[in-house]
């Protein structure tokens, strides 16, 4: 268990300074560090019910490499996207080890999930109906797993999750409302149940209360709808500690409380798929976000530090689930620091006060012009997540370590990839 505020790693990379990465790369730029990757899989794995298939959220971090990496370790795909499914695939991802999930599916990627093979987890009637009527033009049965919306709610950490109106999934009331779902189409095999009840859980008891009542409901729906239970997918939503009051998961402690339960399940139902869905928690240790310091300055009694990236590629450092600004991890990079410390923000390049990576962080009294800031624990919902167009910057570069070697795994956008898709009308004519 690692407090967020003890680092990943320190100013290298697997023996590669931060300093190098940063000249040979360039700034801003991400860096996702291979083995952490690594050993967050493995550490869960070694300790998870055997029987349960890890699925990747693409949606975490959607790097191809990323993506490679961790099939290679033997993470499965879950994919929301056109673009997710290519990269899943391209990244040498089965089809038999990909689903798609998400509430707005076009019928592009539906017949692109049925004519690959790809699993579909469908979230409304209205996706079902269409499902159906692309499957008989195909002329092929589609295998279905149905997104459930529970009716209960599990609280933890003062979040509630589950029993809310919802525009993902099927109400379970409207389910159990349904007996003759299975039948009402003819080209369409309904084989199974997903739930998920919220992300950034980082209560062991939470996620296991939540896997107990999920593996319950499936069972009672699949009784009440005749639907085989060939896939259960529990969701999963685990953790990673970001701020100075959270804690990191023990997965050891996570596996002896939820095992039994898979175990149980397993026990009545040997054929089942069971799958649990991980994004924030294979990934987010992994990345650190390095901006170089540009200007240094003082505004009424507070420091700045005015860097080359911000928010544009690190909207969550503005503060997640909360109004309260609390702060990622963040160090310096590229020196050794001096034993003085003061309170600096620092920012980014963009026009509007909100771009604040950090707000009163403990930095060195000297920071200075060239210096690198790296912000911590920054490996999920990055610059995916982020208004990366924002005043046209693009998106920075991103960086895979692995086996000692440091690889670009995304170029970083300039003037002409960003313009490229612009049409420029001539008005003066
Ligand atoms: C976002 C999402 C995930 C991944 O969530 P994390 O909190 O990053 O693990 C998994 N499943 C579904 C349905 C999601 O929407």
């Amino acid at each position: 268990m690692s407090e967020p505020t003890a680092p990943d790693h320190p100013n290298a990379v697997q023996g590669i300074d931060f300093t190098e990465l940063t000249e040979r790369f360039g700034t801003p730029l991400y860096v996702y560090d291979g083995e952490v990757i690594t050993r967050q899989y493995q550490q869960l794995r070694d300790v998870l019910h055997p029987g349960v298939e890890m699925f990747y959220s693409l949606k975490a971090n959607p790097n191809i490499s990323v993506c490679a990496l961790l099939n290679s370790l033997g993470a499965r795909a879950e994919v929301s996207s056109l673009t997710e499914l290519v990269t899943a695939q391209r990244a040498g991802v089965p089809a038999g080890q990909i689903m798609f999930l998400g509430p707005g599916k076009s019928a592009t990627e539906i017949t692109a999930c049925l004519k690959d093979g790809i699993t579909v987890i469908c979230e409304s009637f209205g996706e079902l109906d269409l499902i159906d009527e692309i499957a008989a033009g195909l002329g092929t049965t589609a295998a279905v797993v149905l997104r459930v919306n529970p009716s209960f709610a599990v609280k933890g950490g003062g979040l509630t999750m589950g029993g809310k109106p919802r525009q993902f999934g099927i109400d379970e009331q409207a389910l159990l409302d349904a007996p003759d779902l299975a039948a009402r189409h003819s080209s369409v095999r309904l084989c199974g149940f997903q739930a998920y009840m919220g992300t950034r859980i980082l209560s062991e008891d939470v996620i296991t209360e939540n896997t107990e009542r999920i593996l319950d409901l499936v069972e009672r729906l699949s009784e009440r709808l005749g639907v085989p239970l060939d896939v259960v997918d529990v969701g999963g939503g685990l953790g990673v500690a970001y701020f100075t009051n959270e804690r990191d998961l023990d997965v050891a402690v996570l596996a002896e409380r939820v095992n039994p339960h898979f175990a149980r399940f397993a026990q009545n139902h040997p054929d089942t798929r069971m799958v649990m869905e991980l994004g924030r928690y294979l990934v987010g240790h992994s990345g650190t976000y390095a901006v170089r310091v540009r200007y240094v300055k003082e505004s009424m009694g507070e420091r700045f530090a005015v860097a080359d990236g911000g928010t544009n590629h690190h909207m969550a450092a503005v503060g997640i689930g909360s109004f309260v600004k609390r702060n990622f991890p963040m160090r310096m990079l590229n020196r050794p620091a001096g034993p003085d410390t003061v309170r600096w923000n620092v920012t980014g390049p963009l026009c509007t006060p909100n771009d604040t990576l950090g707000k009163a962080v403990d930095l060195p009294a000297d920071l200075r012009p060239g210096d690198v800031v790296g912000v911590e624990r920054s490996g999920a919902y990055g610059p995916t997540a982020s208004p990366v167009h924002f005043l046209s910057h693009g998106y920075p570069a991103e960086v895979l370590v692995h086996k000692g070697h440091a690889r670009l795994v995304r170029s970083r956008d300039d003037a002409e990839s960003l313009l490229g898709q612009q049409i420029l009308h001539d008005f003066r004519a």
